[in-house]
């Protein structure tokens, strides 16, 4: 029996094989808990085979191996962190806004733990999961009432159905705008139960255009933002102000969705205007509805703000069930919100950090990530910093480019692809643009917590196997 205890002594120790799998490049972005885990269960295979007569204890490399065959057996995560080297800020496809420190402070504090969701603890009655953001929203935005569900889709079909269900809602021609994953006006307006009432032209639509289609069965007036392309030229459109004006005049309601609801003006950091949500309300508008994971850069969310009435409409609607937030998007929302009520947005909103960060910052980054690579593979990839152009993305602001810095990479249409290819199979997966037979790394959607591993994978891409 003491020889069985000194043997088990000589098994290596939890973290001694820790240490040995940190080395592996197999086991990249793989969480500390699975790793653990996996460790965990090759020493107990290990206690029992010695348990059962085996005469000596695996020793720590055989027992790492044994770890990272179990992990890469078991598979990684499907959904994982990606490199974003594409310099959209909004990327749909590769998750769009990210989530600021607090919001993700909020998941860790509301997400293992039970909340006060929908129970007022102070009198111990049926509370809203409504009035967690409830109040900060009426107050960024001037007004009168909030409800939020899980994007801005379902906030443009819930107030459909619940304002024009079985009678015509009046939009513009320039209008009925489809913004990807099948997304579109007439379609949402079909599915809602409301008629469509198209008017003007799609390139000028007037007021008196509006004014003639308003009859007995007009349930709302429908504006909605032309986020993601814009008509140029010979143009005309209906301000806000103007629409709210007719609405009031012929008691029918009006509402605009916005699309990407921003709450802080972009114009001082050389943006073109794109209308604040606080603009639109205070233009008179009775609805307005904008997505929590676009320019607010938040958690992918639906916001609905407006008069207290319709908005009462709404929330009452039984289709708002079926719509309606969680728990975890609610703390990461109400604490995006928090950062534009305390002014430190423009610091913490990742979103916001990115799109108003300077080329030369984005151009020292690119440094960073350039010195990290060895010279060696540096120069075999022809690596070099150029300027480009980085999107908003995400249907938002189409037509701007913001100057940044970017890395390009190999020396033929042919090699581009490959590296371009080599990166994206990577872990982490490095996706980036190919321009004109370059393969560029734009630095300004690049975290700076992700320079090394950057840096780790060029490095490793210049290495065909
Ligand atoms: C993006 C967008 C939507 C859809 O918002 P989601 O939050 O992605 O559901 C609706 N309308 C407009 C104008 C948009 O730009």
């Amino acid at each position: 029996m003491a020889t069985e205890q000194s043997v088990l002594r000589r098994l290596p120790s939890v973290d001694e094989v820790l240490r040995r799998l940190a080395a592996r490049p197999e086991l990249a972005g793989m969480p500390r808990v699975r790793l653990t885990a996996a460790v965990r269960q090759v020493l107990d295979d290990e206690r029992r085979r010695l348990a059962g007569g085996a005469a000596a204890p695996a020793a720590v490399d055989v027992v790492a191996d044994r770890a990272v065959e179990r992990l890469v057996r078991a598979g990684r995560f499907s959904l994982r962190a990606v490199i974003n080297a594409t310099g959209v800020v909004l990327h749909t496809n590769l998750g769009r806004a990210l989530l600021s420190p607090l919001a993700l402070e909020r998941l860790g504090a509301v997400g293992p733990a039970y909340s006060n969701l929908e129970l007022d603890v102070a009198t111990n009655e049926r509370g809203s999961r409504y009035s967690h953001v409830d109040a900060v929203l009426r107050r960024l935005t001037g007004a009168e009432a909030a409800l939020v569900v899980n994007n801005n889709a379902a906030a443009v079909l819930l107030a459909l159905e619940t304002v024009a269900h079985g009678r015509e809602v009046v939009v513009s021609r320039g209008e009925l705008i489809e913004i990807g994953g099948e997304f579109r006006i007439p379609d949402i307006m079909l599915r809602s139960g409301a008629r469509l009432r198209e008017v003007g032209t799609t390139n000028r639509t007037h007021l008196r255009d509006y004014e003639q289609a308003i009859g007995p069965d007009t349930a709302l007036l429908l504006k909605v933002h032309t986020s993601n392309y814009r008509v140029v030229g010979f143009t005309a459109d209906v301000s806000s102000r103007d629409l709210a004006e007719l609405g009031r005049a012929r008691g029918v309601p009006v509402m605009e969705d916005l699309g990407s609801g921003c709450l802080v003006d972009l114009r001082a950091h050389g943006f073109p205007h794109e209308p604040t949500v606080q603009e639109v309300v205070a233009s008179g508008v009775d609805l307005v509805s904008f997505s929590g994971d676009k320019l607010l850069g938040g958690p992918q969310a639906g916001i609905v703000v407006g008069r207290a009435a319709l908005v009462a409409r709404l929330q009452k609607n039984p289709w708002n069930r079926a719509l309606r937030i969680d728990k975890l998007t609610l703390g990461a929302l109400e604490a995006t919100l928090d950062a534009y009520d305390a002014g430190t947005a423009h610091e913490t909103v990742p979103t916001l950090r990115m799109l108003t960060e300077t080329p030369q910052v984005v151009r020292r980054r690119a440094r960073q990530v350039l010195r990290a690579v060895p010279a060696a593979a540096r120069e075999r990839l022809r690596a070099e910093i150029v300027t480009d152009a980085s999107e908003v993305g995400g249907g938002a602001l189409p037509t701007v480019k913001l100057p940044t810095a970017a890395i390009a990479l190999g020396a033929s249409d042919a090699e581009a692809r490959r590296l371009d290819a080599a990166l994206r199979s990577g872990e982490p997966a490095v996706v980036g643009r190919i321009v004109t037979g370059r393969l560029l790394l734009d630095c300004r959607t690049v975290l700076p917590s992700q320079v090394r591993s950057l840096a780790t994978a060029v490095a490793r891409a210049a290495t065909p196997p």
